[in-house]
């Protein structure tokens, strides 16, 4: 960012533009709508400036400009289009202390205008740092179609009544009193008037301020496997109205983002064998801001009923008759099958699928293995990169073909997705040289779909390779 977008206070103070003809009547139009004062040099000026003066909108004065003229200034635009009276007014104004503005020369220029959409005291300020001016009129076009004109009519109301809706408690009692002015009644009755307003504002007061406060709640949300467009609707709507979430290393950046700017975020990021937060500590964090009033999100990667402890969270908030919800997500082994082309069922080869974890509470877990061993299983095993050795020996100790194809998705979803085609066999020493940081899924019974359309079958490549898409 070259330029950083402020709203700089004008209010009673001077601003100054030298020029008279089309770019001055443009910039006008603008600085028209602020309640500075504005002083005009111009020795031509046209004849709409001429008017505005006349009807005491501005200060105008038949001559161009000299030193001093751009006193107490807080901007100055040189909008002769002319570049060398350009640059001698911009100098003027620079050392009388005006921040300075030449129309049409985006690198002498000390700010910039940017596009503006008005609905006073709502402004909406469009910029592109000069690179596509037309890009940010069609902005502007679209917001102005989508910004109700009542709008402005609503926040200025609504600014007035700031100090009187302070009797309600902070936080989401407040939030929920202006989301229902601004959304619901406010839009309903200004039709009808400033009045009619300003007492639908009093009626909702007096609701908000009898209305028995809302109970907090908490979601538990799958947020699926990283890439934000695979979060569903619904997980997205709650993120956008939480006030905690409280998430997992897992939660890719994107999905994080998508949380209110005001939310509370907490990191409970449980790192697979190194520091984590422990599992009772992360219970009573949520039941603490549950019980605070909070609509508590508790965002865990995938599908929050897969590998995810949710039900002592669930039980910790039962505890405590705390309301909650669980919002399904995409897990892990969903995404990891549709990267590959494949399907975790299929007729005639697997009428079955089995969700392992490589650990359980005990160390490596313990699986049906003669019942994987037979041919055609297939087996999405969460968290096993550490248990493949493991895994491979008790699978071909129940008799699995060794060359059973093996594929190991990491980072399924994300830019960084990464995908191992390997076979029982060979699967523990091309998971160590494929040195995978990220979260890795681990296929059992499936190849790529595209190695299986070339060797006219269901098994992997026999020679482990690693690909980064
Ligand atoms: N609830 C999650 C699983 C949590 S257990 C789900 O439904 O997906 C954590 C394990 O999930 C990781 O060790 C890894 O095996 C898998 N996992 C999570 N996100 C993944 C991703 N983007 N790509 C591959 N595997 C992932």
């Amino acid at each position: 960012m070259d330029h950083f977008p402020v709203f700089l206070r004008v209010k009673g103070r001077r601003i100054v533009l030298s020029g008279g003809g089309d770019a001055a009547l443009a910039k006008l139009r603008l600085i028209l709508k602020t309640t500075a004062h504005i002083t005009v040099f111009a020795t031509r000026p046209d004849p709409q400036i001429i008017a505005l003066a006349e009807s005491g909108k501005l200060t105008l004065h038949q001559r161009s400009m000299a030193p001093g003229d751009a006193l107490c200034a807080a901007l100055f635009y040189a909008a002769d289009e002319n570049d060398t009276e350009d640059a001698r007014t911009s100098t003027i104004a620079r050392a009388d202390g005006a921040l300075v503005n030449i129309v049409d020369n985006l690198e002498d220029s000390q700010f910039i205008t940017p596009a503006i959409v008005d609905r006073d005291p709502v402004t909406v300020a469009i910029g592109t740092e000069g690179a596509a001016p037309v890009l940010a009129r069609a902005i502007k076009a679209d917001l102005e179609t989508r910004l109700p004109p009542t709008l402005g009519t609503l926040a200025r109301i609504g600014k007035s009544f700031r100090k009187m809706a302070d009797a309600l408690p902070f936080g989401r009692p407040r939030r929920d009193f202006w989301r229902a002015f601004y959304f619901d009644a406010g839009p309903e009755a200004v039709a009808k008037g400033e009045l009619a307003v300003r007492e639908s504002l009093n009626d909702l007061l007096q609701t908000h301020l009898h209305r028995e406060s809302r109970p907090g709640q908490v979601h538990f949300i799958g947020a699926g496997p990283g890439d934000p467009d695979l979060l569903t609707l619904k997980a997205r709507r709650i993120l956008d109205e939480a006030d905690v979430v409280i998430h997992d290393r897992l939660i890719s950046q994107p999905v994080l983002e998508l949380a209110r700017r005001e939310a509370l975020m907490i990191d409970a990021g449980k790192e697979g064998f190194g520091p984590s937060m422990r599992q009772e500590d992360i219970n009573a964090l949520i039941v603490e801001h549950a019980k605070n009033g909070a609509q508590v999100v508790r965002l865990k990667s995938g599908d929050a009923t897969v590998f995810g402890r949710l039900d002592e969270e669930i039980d910790a908030v039962d505890e405590h008759h705390i309301q909650w919800s669980i919002v399904p997500g995409i897990t892990s082994a969903s995404a990891a099958v549709a990267t590959i082309g494949q399907s975790l069922t299929k007729r005639g080869r697997n009428s079955s699928v089995r969700f392992l974890t490589g650990h359980d509470t005990k160390g490596f877990a313990d699986h049906d293995w003669a019942a994987l061993a037979r041919p055609g299983e297939v087996a999405a095993i969460y968290m096993g990169k550490k248990s493949a050795r493991f895994i491979q020996g008790r699978l071909i100790m129940h008799g699995a073909d060794r060359q059973t194809p093996v594929t190991v998705v990491e980072n399924a979803s994300r830019p960084e997705q990464r995908i191992l085609e390997t076979t029982l066999d060979a699967l523990p020493a091309a998971l160590s040289a494929a040195d995978m940081t990220g979260p890795a899924l681990t296929i059992y019974g499936l190849a790529r779909r595209q190695a299986a359309a070339l060797t006219g079958f269901d098994t992997a490549n026999a020679h482990p390779r690693q690909e980064a898409f």
